[in-house]
């Protein structure tokens, strides 16, 4: 099956100028170390009609390339499921009843991080599991025995954070987003993660993850946002960041590509070539701050 790397966009809006930054860059990192690149929709959550083939004309549209079929995690139940009972059968999961409110007005256990699970559910008798099954559906969490790990990551070098007993599988039946994308990058092929640094505190909850599941460890790039200039994370109120929005106000997919190369610091070439000089270390580690152009956009 041969090493791969992969983006892997949730498909729930339109890629804005961030998000192709960050395939652009998940493309070069993989096709310069001479992976395989794939693309996974995790439609698992937030999914809505019609963006999933809109973000792949996006990327198509900035001239990335792929390989094999699109993956979707909706089509992926039974590989989430076996992992699992695969837990389940070493004893490293448990139900959880606890509403979100709940958790957020325990009180947290005695040295436990900021952020983490209370532990609420943690040793329920089986009565207490049973009682508690009449009233709500349970989530399942992993029983963690660790408070932190750390992950290599190529720009950040090592990082520990948190892990706590993290939720597998929500309470409507649906995978988390943590197991699927574990599950599927090693089921896949991937060994190279490169996606942006708001998920880098995620990382060392996946790690521990396959870990336990036996999976091999990746590696992992995560790599800077785009923010507007009051360096919060873009959004479509910001003005013109998407293809269809930048291309209105003037700049085609052509120019949007020079900008993305210009910001990081890359000259407009084609990308094999590109891919067959990239150098990770030369990358700016700041956040690119994007100005976008306005355009008076009539449709929500
Ligand atoms: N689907 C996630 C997102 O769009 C990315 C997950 C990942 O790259 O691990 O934010």
């Amino acid at each position: 099956m041969g090493a791969a790397g992969r983006f892997a966009p949730s498909p729930s809006g339109e890629l804005h100028i961030g998000n192709l930054r960050t395939a652009v860059l998940a493309w070069l990192f993989a096709r310069s170390s001479g992976r395989r690149f794939l693309i996974r929709v995790e439609d698992l959550d937030r999914a809505r009609a019609g963006f999933e083939a809109q973000q792949l004309d996006a990327l198509a549209a900035i001239g990335l390339d792929w390989d094999g079929e699109v993956v979707r995690q909706t089509e992926r139940g039974p590989i989430y499921q076996r992992a699992l009972e695969q837990l389940a059968e070493g004893g490293l999961v448990y139900e959880c009843f606890c509403t979100r409110r709940e958790i957020a007005e325990a009180p947290s256990a005695p040295h436990a991080p900021e952020g983490a699970y209370p532990g609420t559910c943690r040793n329920l008798t089986d009565a207490e599991r049973e009682e508690r099954r009449q009233n709500r559906p349970a989530a399942l969490r992993l029983r963690a025995d660790t408070a932190s790990y750390t992950v290599a990551d190529r720009l950040h070098g090592d990082y520990t954070g948190l892990v706590d007993d993290f939720v597998l599988r929500r309470n409507d039946g649906v995978p988390a987003y943590n197991l699927a994308v574990v599950v599927d990058d090693a089921a896949q092929g991937v060994d190279q993660v490169v996606r942006g640094d708001d998920l880098l505190s995620s990382a060392p909850r996946q790690a521990y993850l396959a870990q336990l599941l036996g999976l091999p460890p990746v590696e992992y790039a995560h790599v800077p946002l785009v923010l507007n200039e009051r360096r919060r994370r873009l959004a479509k109120r910001d003005g013109a960041v998407t293809l269809d929005a930048l291309a209105m106000a003037g700049f085609n997919a052509a120019a949007v590509r020079r900008m993305l190369l210009e910001s990081l610091r890359l000259p407009d070439a084609p990308l094999d070539q590109l891919a067959a000089n990239f150098r990770p270390d030369a990358l700016p580690l700041e956040p690119w701050i994007f100005d976008p152009p306005q355009v008076a956009l009539s449709r929500g």
